[in-house]
């Protein structure tokens, strides 16, 4: 009798163990600093090595070597002491990350038709949202037919690790996708250290792998948009499973001179930043650096154009438009899988 019912608890016990050895396996999240902006790393493992301080330092060493090496706030950093750099036809060698970024980036330029173009920096700077930010009078149309002269991809080469500047003036700018490569970087890491259910978000560019502590697919949340700083709320909620999200807005980044709003993003085509309807453009794509770059390619293309090329690449695209009656949501049948019910 006794025996029996020592082992009816201990078949109890071990019921309990296993329910929460597989359901309690526990969220854990890394925070910090990098790249101007927070980043969030929420990942799922019971794996206790690498421990949470282990990969907490191993993540904020590579973010800062990121951030060392692309960086055109950090006056020391790899890219600005090659922007810095007036030699032409001078071989000026570089991170491998570096080139890395910049092929990836000069390849989106052609899927978007040159809207997304890291030699936008002088123009960049020129309309005060570079790193000496500053009020800025408008820039006369003498002034940016000079400044278009140092713009354009054809404005210097790579040659194995080396950069090749062919003008001067060339100002490489890689704030459009850099959020993005170190998403890929640390998510890479994690998969190194066997850890395969993360959230990998720096600034609102994020890559989900595998499930969240709940044991389901990682929901994210598309920001409604509000040029409010301490504002945020929800406009949507998805569930991108194995994929990346990057999301280019001009409703945080932006300026106001008589009434006319200047965001942060140009139009290498026209020099100006771009003013259309499109508030907010959020893009699926499997790596993060891809999803970041052609957020920007397509937020600078606008909402009819940037469509178009979406059905084109079948890639997943979600729009919040401005109207007369408030904001629209537009999205394609590719980005309406991973939308949660
Ligand atoms: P965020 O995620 O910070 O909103 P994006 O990923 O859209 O921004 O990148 C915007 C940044 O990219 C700008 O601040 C500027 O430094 C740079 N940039 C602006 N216009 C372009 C462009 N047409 N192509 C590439 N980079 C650009
Ligand atoms: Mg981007």
């Amino acid at each position: 009798m006794l025996i029996n019912k020592l082992l009816y608890w201990i078949i109890i016990l071990y019921i309990v163990f296993i329910f929460y050895s597989y359901f309690d396996v526990g969220e854990k999240s890394i925070q910090g600093q990098t790249m101007g902006t927070y980043y969030i790393i929420k990942y799922v493992s019971k794996i206790s090595n690498p421990s949470w301080k282990e990969l907490h330092n191993n993540i904020d060493f590579n973010l800062k070597q990121i951030n060392n090496q692309m960086s055109t706030y950090i006056t020391k950093s790899e890219l600005s002491q090659f922007n810095k750099f007036k030699f032409i036809n001078t071989a000026f060698p570089v991170s491998l990350s570096i080139i890395t970024v910049i092929k990836k980036a000069l390849y989106i330029n052609k899927l978007t038709d040159g809207a997304l173009d890291i030699t936008i920096g002088p123009l960049v700077n020129l309309w005060g949202f570079g790193p000496k930010k500053k009020n800025i009078e408008l820039p006369s149309k003498k002034i940016l037919k000079l400044y278009s002269k140092w713009i354009g991809i054809d404005k210097f080469t790579i040659k194995g690790n080396n950069l090749i500047k062919k003008i001067p003036q060339l100002y490489i700018d890689l704030s459009s996708i850099a959020k993005g490569y170190g998403v890929d970087i640390i998510s890479e890491y994690l998969e190194s250290k066997n850890i395969h259910n993360y959230m990998v978000n720096i600034g609102g560019e994020i890559r989900t792998k595998g499930h969240n502590g709940k044991g389901i697919l990682w929901r994210i949340a598309i920001e409604k948009p509000s040029n409010k700083l301490l504002e945020q709320s929800v406009q949507k909620i998805i569930k991108p499973g194995n994929m990346s999200v990057a999301t280019s807005g001009s409703y945080r980044n932006f300026f106001k001179k008589n009434g006319i709003y200047y965001s942060h993003t140009i139009n290498p085509k026209t020099k100006k930043p771009i003013i259309h309807n499109l508030i907010s453009i959020t893009v699926i794509a499997p790596t993060c650096m891809m999803a970041d770059g052609l957020s920007t390619g397509l937020n600078v293309l606008g909402a009819k154009k940037g469509m178009k090329l979406a059905k084109h690449l079948n890639l997943p695209v979600f729009l919040i438009i401005k109207t007369n009656k408030g904001l629209e949501e537009h999205y394609n049948s590719a980005f309406k899988t991973y939308l949660v019910k």
